[in-house]
């Protein structure tokens, strides 16, 4: 009985965890703030997710975030030692995307 307690609440704790993440990655996206990025490209290597790149763009090679491909787990913004990466709401920064884009 004690067994099967300790087992339940394992998968239980589980459970929440995977929970949690998905609710993350569902809500929350890496934004890069160009302006100090250093191009240092740990944090390309360090996403397992491979959500982000280096892209040749008109004023230089910057760092681009997929957000279809980032799960918010914020490995990238552990590594990068320049403070050029935040975790942002999704909805607002496609939002600020599509403007961008649109413009
Ligand atoms: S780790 Fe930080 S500074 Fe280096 S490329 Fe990535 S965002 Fe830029
Ligand atoms: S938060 Fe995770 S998945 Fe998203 S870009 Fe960073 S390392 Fe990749």
């Amino acid at each position: 009985m004690k067994l099967f307690l300790i087992l339940a609440s394992l998968v239980l704790l589980i459970v929440f965890v995977f929970y949690q993440r998905s609710k993350l990655a569902k809500n929350k996206v890496v934004r890069v703030i160009s302006d100090n990025c250093a191009g240092c490209q740990l944090c390309v290597k360090k996403c397992g997710a491979k959500a982000l790149g280096m892209e040749e763009r008109e004023n230089g090679k910057r760092i681009v975030v997929n957000p279809d491909k980032c799960t918010a787990c914020k490995n990238c913004i552990a590594v990068c030692r320049f403070n050029a990466l935040e975790l942002v709401n999704r909805k607002q920064e496609e939002y600020q995307q599509s403007f961008l884009h649109n413009k």
